[in-house]
């Protein structure tokens, strides 16, 4: 054969093989619903190089027409539930998130949720959604730590990857998830560490349940602790949560500000402990009058990784209190206060902060 010839048949090789090759069909983009609430994300500042700010100026519309890149991973449909700094977030706006997320993802055409916060209580909030949230679909919260309005604003390409990993079916199943930085945190192990830095998450003790670059997400482990489908807390019926307050310990201190918890009306209080969640003799003493009164009194920590561990420096058997497990004050508070909805015994109370 000459080579004109070889050269006639590769052009039309191709062209045959098409005509016989069975057409691929091509997957439909999965729909996901953005809930906005607000945060550094929808933030706005007079220039792209100040400090100050004011958070949740932005509207969803806004936040969804700044990532067009988006709409090639997934539909997007927004919709506004608040436009808080997210150190105003309250329990009104946690209903209303927990009742639409779980609307929404018992919509057969909804595939996931992605939630616009602040940085400052995303852990919070990812942690209550991941206790009350009935579907194994994903939901993914993210954040900014630079307003909108900033040079290298990280919120657009944040925005972007926790779209990404919504609509990845490997993201199903792994409990609530917050994507900020490149990386994917568990709502049970995410803590800020940073008043400032971008790189301001870390998920100390479980690892990060995956990573995700420009969109292309690997995941390293499954969800730790009971979750979602597996929760046994609902807000189905609920109208208010009961009040628990957090007291940090310090040196010196007395038992005052533990008193006062009690007497504002909480049915549970956290110390935010020094070391395994030690307190002085006074402030124990306190606690431990509390929780004679039938207030749950929860030893945790406010170091920022480790464990506080049943009956090591402290008797909670014989004082009868509860270690937080793995749980920081915040989310030990989150927990506390749907545990409270129920009666529970101390074991069992002690058996929820081993288990979620
Ligand atoms: N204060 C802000 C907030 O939590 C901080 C942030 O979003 O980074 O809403």
């Amino acid at each position: 054969m000459r080579f004109g010839n070889s050269l006639r048949w590769a052009a039309v090789v191709p062209i045959v093989l098409l005509a016989v090759a069975p057409a691929r069909a091509t997957e439909p983009l999965p729909t996901i619903v953005v809930l906005a609430t607000g945060g550094t994300i929808a933030g706005a500042a007079a220039t792209d190089v100040q400090a100050g700010y004011t958070s949740g100026q932005v509207g969803v519309d806004q936040l969804l027409a700044a990532v067009p890149q988006a709409r090639k991973l997934a539909v997007l449909r927004g919709e506004q539930i608040a436009n808080i700094g997210s150190q105003d977030m309250n329990d009104e706006v946690w209903f209303k998130l927990a009742q639409r997320v779980n609307e929404l993802l018992a919509m057969p055409d909804v595939d996931g949720v992605v939630i616009t916060h602040g940085t400052d209580t995303i852990e919070e909030t990812s942690y209550f959604l991941n206790l009350v949230v009935r579907s194994k679909k994903p939901v993914v919260l993210t954040a900014a730590m630079r307003p909108s309005t900033a040079l290298s604003a990280d919120g657009p390409l944040n925005f972007f990857n926790a779209v990404a990993v919504a609509a990845n079916k490997d993201a199903v199943g792994r409990g609530v998830l917050v994507v900020i930085n490149d990386w994917i945190h568990g709502a049970s192990s995410l803590t800020k560490t940073s008043t400032t830095a971008v790189q301001t998450f870390l998920s100390p003790l479980r690892g990060l349940v995956g990573t995700v670059a420009y969109g292309d997400a690997e995941f390293y482990r499954g969800a730790v602790g009971r979750n979602t489908v597996d929760s046994e807390f609902s807000l189905d019926g609920v109208t208010a949560l009961p009040r628990v307050d957090i007291v940090m310990a310090h040196a010196n201190m007395d038992g005052a500000l533990i008193d006062a918890a009690a007497a504002a009306g909480a049915r549970g209080i956290v110390v935010a402990g020094v070391g395994n969640g030690n307190m002085t003799k006074a402030a124990l003493d306190a606690l431990a009058a509390q929780a004679r009164k039938g207030i749950v009194c929860v030893r945790s920590t406010r170091v920022a990784t480790g464990r506080v561990g049943r009956n090591v420096e402290v008797d909670d058997d014989g004082l009868s209190l509860i270690a937080s497990d793995d749980l920081n004050p915040q989310k030990a508070r989150v927990l506390l206060r749907l545990a409270l909805l129920k009666a529970h015994s101390l074991p069992e109370l002690q058996r929820i902060f081993q288990e979620y």
